[in-house]
């Protein structure tokens, strides 16, 4: 049987191998006689389970001991709003970085709670490729601010790899299509959130990693449920979890710890990503907009030269075992999501039918 790829953007693809333990052990999870779906997430079984995760998790992304990390509900649409609320008691007047679709979703959301200043960074070549201005021309306001960005814009496929420093400003990062694809150094940051779809697992969890002393600013007023400071003191147990989210995000991150942790990770996705946009560069039929400092690892955008070929190339890679392939109906085009779990026999695949459309079609 043809195997097939999932290029989806998130739901995005998860390991085979950690979908067949789910599969395994979902009637009767860890001896508990209970399915993962029924178990409580106060059972001492669980409990220690996500203790073991975190472990996990601080250890791949060397996570500070003075950083607290929260699994929250409402993905990262949730923390747009939950960024503000917790921080604007102290940080008055916010600066959102605009980058793309994503990030400026973030400082509208932002709008409602306070007076953000919003910075455009983005930038065409002489070619009509997009760039992203680097970091030291960002010019954020001084006061009482924070700055929020996001280093990889999902929909057009743009990736912000500097790691900005400013002034000692308090950095949020939208991480969502960035977490653990490769390393990043925590301690640049005040606090980095992620939905989960996309790197970590199932969608119904979320994850903050926050500086604790962000913990004092939140605002008394925000929901209990997007309070950081009250999901830290219950162990992001205010209210019943995800159970089930929770499980297989600690089975991605022990997966990870396991095949080498993010040195192995990275290498990987970069050689994904280069095998990709040297095919793209390679020829006229296909068409990428980004500039190469900004081309996204994890989402790989491309038009075809004939528009009018998209829908005809997405139906007929799905005949090819190629699925997700249909660009956001904001940029249109063809985008391939590939993230860690899209193994680089997935990539080739891709090339070989990319290869195979512009002969019949080109
Ligand atoms: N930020 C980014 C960068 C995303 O890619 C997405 C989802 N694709 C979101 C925010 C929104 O995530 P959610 O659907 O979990 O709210």
């Amino acid at each position: 049987m043809l195997d097939i790829y999932n290029f989806n953007p998130g739901p995005a693809i998860l390991p085979k191998e950690i979908l067949l333990e789910i599969k395994k052990n979902f009637l009767n999870w860890n001896d508990s006689k209970s399915s993962i779906v029924e178990i409580s997430h106060r059972s001492s079984k669980f409990i220690k389970f996500t203790l073991k995760a975190e472990k996990d998790l601080r250890n791949i992304l060397n996570i500070p001991e003075n950083y607290r990390i929260l699994f929250c509900h409402g993905g990262a649409r949730g923390q747009f709003s939950a960024i503000p609320l917790n921080l604007t008691k102290k940080f008055i007047q916010p600066n959102y970085i605009n980058s793309g679709y994503w990030s400026l979703c973030a400082f509208q959301e932002a709008k409602k709670y306070c007076n953000p200043n919003l910075i455009n960074v983005r930038r065409l070549t002489k070619d009509n490729q997009v760039y992203i201005k680097s970091v030291q021309h960002w010019k954020v306001s001084s006061k009482n601010t924070y700055v929020h960005y996001c280093p990889n814009e999902t929909i057009e496929g743009i990736e912000i790899f500097e790691e900005p420093v400013l002034n000692n400003k308090i950095i949020v990062g939208d991480f969502s299509s960035t977490i653990l694809s490769r390393k990043i150094n925590i301690k640049k940051y005040g606090i980095i959130y992620a939905c989960a779809q996309k790197n970590i697992g199932p969608a119904g969890i979320t994850l903050v990693i926050i500086r604790e002393d962000l913990l004092q600013f939140s605002n008394h007023q925000s929901p209990s449920i997007l309070d950081y400071n009250l999901l830290a003191q219950s162990n992001s147990m205010l209210n019943t979890p995800s159970v089930f989210s929770w499980y297989v995000a600690g089975l991605v991150f022990r997966w990870i710890k396991n095949l080498g942790g993010l040195d192995f990770i990275e290498k990987s996705n970069t050689k994904k990503a280069q095998i990709l946009y040297k095919y793209l560069n390679s020829t006229n039929f296909y068409k990428n907009y980004i500039s190469p400092v900004n081309q996204s690892r994890m989402n790989v955008t491309f038009h075809l030269q004939k528009k009018e070929l998209t829908n005809l190339f997405v139906n007929i890679a799905e005949k090819h075992g190629l699925y997700g392939l249909k660009g956001h109906s904001l940029v249109g085009g063809i985008r391939a999501s590939i993230y860690n779990a899209m193994p680089i026999k997935g990539i080739k695949r891709l090339i070989d039918f990319m290869k195979y459309f512009e002969k019949k079609f080109g």
